[in-house]
């Protein structure tokens, strides 16, 4: 039986210190898998190439595929939506965007005609579980192969990742392990210290995570530094919002969900015009809070110091 030792990679400190542990324990066929949400930061992406570079270690990229899931929806509106009576200008606006793109995040959304959001957060499981699983794992787990699954999460990175075994099994000779679960953060950077191998820049910058720039649970001050550091991020979201709400069949999609808003009354009419990101931004650089902004921000910083609290350690 051969043994395989993949480490799923985000760009992160936690991912890159797991490959670099793997690799100083010499084990078996090591390589590393990147999920390519084309939502990241360019740095991550650089960053990314780098460390197949500095460490010798092949990073296979993999980047999931919405075209079929699009026509599929394609097919709904001009059938399902006529019958409904939704306008015919709306239809066809709809179809007049939904085409795949090749971009993950912005086909996925088109698809859903809305973004992901706390309470529907499937954008790690479309975006780098299934890709990593269907590309990388299921062709190795063929009854001949022990393949272990390195995920670099921390216990005190959230309470989801509090009670993780360092290790369980999967099925068909599939198995997950974390190594680091119980490293401190400077643990981490040390490793890096310890092999010359830089972090990330982007901590450099201001980020205290490294991932979806930005993620849908991005806390304020990240979202203030991001668009003061970056606008032409959140110019590409402004566009995606554009563009996912003619997809939408309430013409209306924004990147962070205001449906538990006090702020917005039932009866208000949300567009990504007036809701959209750059609202957020504004009150990114304001002192106010606001209850269900202050709760945006402390899901963030509670659950997990970054982003996202995925067990699976895919999303720092
Ligand atoms: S980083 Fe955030 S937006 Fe990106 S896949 Fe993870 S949870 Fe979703």
């Amino acid at each position: 039986m051969a043994e395989h030792n993949i480490v799923s990679m985000s760009g992160g400190k936690d991912s890159t210190a797991t490959l670099l542990f793997a690799r100083e324990l010499e084990v078996p066929n090591l390589s590393a898998v990147f999920a390519d949400t084309g939502h990241e930061h360019p740095a991550t992406y650089d960053y990314v190439h780098y460390l197949a570079d500095a460490t010798g270690i092949d990073i296979r990229w993999v980047k999931a595929d919405f075209a079929r899931q699009i026509a599929g929806k394609r097919k709904f509106i001009e059938t399902k939506w006529r019958e409904k009576g939704v306008p015919e200008a709306v239809v066809l606006a709809a179809l007049g965007v939904l085409h795949p793109t090749g971009n993950p995040f912005l086909d996925m959304c088109l698809w859903k005609g809305r973004f992901p959001s706390t309470k529907a957060r499937f954008c790690t499981d479309e975006l780098k579980r299934n890709p990593i699983i269907e590309d990388v794992f299921l062709p190795l787990m063929t009854g001949e192969n022990l393949v272990l699954s390195w995920q670099g999460v921390r216990a005190d990175e959230s309470l989801s990742r509090r009670y993780l075994p360092e290790c369980d099994e999967v099925g068909g000779g599939l198995f997950n392990y974390r190594p680091i679960l119980k490293w401190p953060v400077d643990a981490v950077f040390e490793a890096h210290r310890a092999a010359g191998i830089k972090p990330n820049p982007l901590y450099l910058q201001g980020c205290n995570r490294v991932g979806c720039m930005p993620c849908i649970m991005c806390a304020k001050d990240e979202l203030r530094q991001i668009a003061t550091r970056w606008p032409e991020e959140v110019s590409r979201v402004r566009e995606w919002e554009r563009l996912v709400s003619i997809a939408s069949k309430r013409g209306a999609a924004t990147f962070f969900a205001t449906v538990t808003d006090p702020t917005v009354r039932s009866d208000d009419k949300v567009s990504a015009e007036t809701h959209g990101i750059d609202r957020m931004v504004d009150w990114a650089n304001t002192s106010r809070g606001g209850r269900q902004f202050d709760m945006i921000n402390l899901i963030a910083r509670t659950d997990s110091q970054n982003s996202c609290s995925s067990a699976y350690g895919l999303c720092e």
